[in-house]
Order: C-alpha cells, then structure tokens, then sequence
C-alpha cells in the first residue's frame, strides 16, 4: 500500500486491515512515497517523519510492515519501480497486490506505463467517500487490461488533508488517528513546522 501518509490514519490502517484479512495476504506493507510526481502543489512532511508516524502506526499490528524503498531513491520515484523492486525482493512468484483507495484508482491510468504496469500487478480499490468507484472502473477498464478488484466493504472518512486541516485549526480530530501517531505529532510538532512554514 502505497500513499504520502502525511500522516497515515485510520482509514489507512483499517483499509489495509480488512483487505489483508479478505484476500488472505502474508503481509501489507506500506510504502511512503518519497517525491511524489503526483503532489506538487504543497509542502509535503519530511519523509523521515511520515515514515516515523506509519512505523508508530504499525508497530503492534501483525502483518503489517513498511518498506523506505520509495524514500531512499533519487528524484521522482514511480509505482512500477517499486512493483519490480517487490518481485526482485520477494521473487517473480508471489501474489502482489496494489491496494489503493478510490481516488488513487480514479488516477492510474495517467501513471508512468500504466499499461505495463497494470500488466505486472493487480489492484485492489476501495472505496472512499466522495469518489465513485464504479465510474473509475469503468473508464480504466476501457482502456487497459488490468486486473483491479473492488472492494466496497466499507468507506472510511478519513484524510490527511482533512487531518492536517484540523490540526491548523486547533479542532478535534476524534478518532482519525491511531494513539501512537497523534502522540507522535503532539511530541515532535511536526505539523506545527508545516503550518509556519
Ligand atoms: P491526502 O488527503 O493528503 O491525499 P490521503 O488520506 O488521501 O491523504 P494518501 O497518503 O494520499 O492519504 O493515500 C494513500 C492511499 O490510501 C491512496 O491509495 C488512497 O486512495 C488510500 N486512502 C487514503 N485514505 C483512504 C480512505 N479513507 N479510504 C480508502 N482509501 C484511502
Ligand atoms: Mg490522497
């Protein structure tokens, strides 16, 4: 699963919970982006704090794991790159699934060899308030052969942006984050940086 966590919150956790369990997976692992050539327009988190929150998000969750392969390369960082590093890791044999939310469906057609890399790996999208999965399908699967799943289960509300707007704004964030990530934030003032920046 890969994603800005900027921070990772509990519709990530609970997404890649459910998905792990009904796909029967080994294992999740979360991927912060690095660069990401899709989040330009604003100031993203130091990745070395984004990835501190998902490794606090994590740590007592079994299964789930992080990997820093998109942090630590130069420049823009591309899905496929990291789908071939998964396979050279892990071997050409393994079932690799992309688990992705609505939006980031809704997109993918438009990722660095879309086509090769819908080749390589399948998908799983979940469904998230505000974006329409059906419609996301339907005009990715016009265009590409692929192997994406829906998974409609339930939609989670959570967002970073949502949560980062909260936090510049001093409200409640109820219960969008796991304990250990808001302890995190409140230790390091790492959003407070981003405000002032
Ligand atoms: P931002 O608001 O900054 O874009 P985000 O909440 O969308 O943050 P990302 O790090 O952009 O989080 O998302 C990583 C992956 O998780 C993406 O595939 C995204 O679609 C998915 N995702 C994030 N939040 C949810 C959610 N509430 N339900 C389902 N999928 C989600
Ligand atoms: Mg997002």
């Amino acid at each position: 699963m890969g994603g800005t966590f900027d921070p990772i919150h509990n519709g990530h956790i609970s997404i890649a919970q459910k998905v792990k369990d009904s796909y029967h997976l080994d294992e999740v692992v979360f991927v912060p982006s690095g660069n990401p050539p899709h989040k330009k327009e604003r100031q993203i988190t130091d990745a070395s704090h984004r990835l501190a929150m998902v490794k606090a998000a994590i740590s007592e969750i079994e299964g789930f794991t992080f990997s820093t392969m998109e942090m630590d390369r130069k420049g823009y960082s591309y899905a496929l790159d990291t789908v071939n590093e998964f396979y050279a890791i892990y071997g050409d044999d393994i079932d690799l699934y992309f688990i992705t939310g609505a939006d980031a469906i809704a997109e993918i057609g438009t990722w660095h060899r879309a086509d090769e890399l819908m080749k390589k790996c399948s998908f799983i999208a979940a469904a998230r308030p505000g974006y329409h999965i059906d419609e996301a399908y339907r005009r990715i699967a016009e265009k590409f052969d692929h192997r994406i799943s829906l998974f409609r289960e339930t939609a989670h509300e959570e967002s970073s942006s949502e949560i980062r707007r909260r936090i510049e704004n001093g409200e409640d964030l109820g219960d969008m984050l796991p304990s250990a990530v808001a302890d995190y934030i409140r230790r390091s003032g790492v959003t407070q940086e981003e405000a002032a920046a």
